[in-house]
């Protein structure tokens, strides 16, 4: 172990996910445990440049595990996008006597953290918070099972009252440009047809689905639209297409939106989140820097932040095709 790292802080950015708690309870727990001193840093980035710190020990996070969204509070920081702001934050960190950061948020994050890095040396560690599945070196962000969990639980309610009424049901749920929570929400919750950025099903195919699923009986139909989705169009015309090219139908729209983001984090992502805290103050203790914690095979991994960055994760092929025997 490092001997020079006597104080790590650790913060929240970007967008919360469900899980970020869990992680900062972690961290804390395990400088606790290894006898360092620990600091959240409110407001990321922002927080940061202010000097809004706050020492921490094990007794600070009770009862923080079960709680969606950030107690540390998160920000998107314009001013540390310039070197000032950076010095700025440095300087603050200086004064503080803080030797490292545990950075929990997406890839802007990361990226701000391995500028900063760079610029002034300052060790730094990444833990992947976002819902959206979207950050390479990592089979699971924190947040995305308890997003899925949450898009199922809705689409579950949803289908009660659209095979009540023999309706179709657009789904849009969050992604940004990739579509890991809808294909895996929409086989979960058994969604009869799924578009994804990824793969551009076309609108003729669209219907084609529907006229099938109608013809094999279904009451109901849910198609589940990720928001990035490339059909040229957004879940309301899409409805209007639908409408106009299959008047059988009766079609509804519902838009998922933020509370996808909220809630209590499923014990997936509250075990992941434990094991990537303690996996990030031991790998800086070892002297490491620049890398982001990930989890492949059930094993938890290091990514170079850099690559974690400007990696592009896939999409699962063998998920596509059980989606679409399933919607038989
Ligand atoms: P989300 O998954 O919600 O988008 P994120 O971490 O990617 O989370 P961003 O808003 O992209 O969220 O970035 C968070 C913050 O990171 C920014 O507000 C900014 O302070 C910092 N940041 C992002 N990109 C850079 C950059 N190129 N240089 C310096 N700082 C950056």
């Amino acid at each position: 172990m490092n001997s020079n790292i006597k104080k790590i802080a650790v913060f929240t950015s970007g967008g919360d996910s469900p899980g970020m708690n869990a992680a900062i309870r972690s961290v804390v727990r395990t400088c606790a445990y290894l006898k360092i001193d620990c600091v959240g840093i409110y407001r990321g980035f922002q927080g940061m440049i202010e000097g809004d710190f706050k020492p921490m020990d094990a007794r600070s996070v009770n009862n923080i595990i079960n709680k969606g969204g950030t107690v540390l509070k998160s920000a998107r920081c314009e001013d540390f996008r310039t070197p000032e702001g950076r010095k700025k934050a440095h300087e603050q960190l200086l004064a503080e006597k803080i030797d490292a950061l545990v950075v929990i948020g997406g890839d802007g994050s990361f990226t701000g953290a391995m500028i900063f890095n760079k610029e002034f040396d300052f060790p730094v560690i990444g833990i992947p918070g976002t819902i959206d599945n979207d950050i390479f070196g990592t089979t699971f962000t924190l947040g995305f099972d308890t997003a899925l969990n949450t898009v199922v639980e809705a689409i579950d309610k949803i289908r009660d009252t659209a095979s009540s009424h023999n309706r179709l049901f657009f789904v849009e749920v969050m992604g940004r440009d990739v579509g890991h929570i809808a294909l895996n929400a929409g086989v979960g919750a058994g969604a009869e047809v799924i578009l994804i950025p990824e793969e551009n099903l076309g609108l003729e195919r669209l219907l084609d689905s529907l006229k099938r699923s109608k013809k094999s009986g279904k009451s109901s139909s849910i198609v589940i639209v990720a928001e990035g989705d490339k059909s040229g169009k957004n879940v309301f015309e899409l409805k209007e297409y639908v409408e106009e090219h299959l008047p059988i139908y009766d079609v509804r729209v519902s838009v998922l939106g933020h509370m996808q983001r909220g809630g209590s984090p499923s014990c997936y992502d509250r075990v992941l989140a434990s094991r990537m805290g303690v996996k990030a103050v031991e790998a800086l203790l070892d002297g490491k820097s620049n890398l982001m914690v990930g989890i492949a095979d059930n094993t938890i991994t290091l990514t170079p932040i850099e690559q974690a960055i400007k990696g592009h994760t896939k999409i699962d092929k063998e998920l596509i095709r059980v989606s679409e025997i399933m919607s038989t």
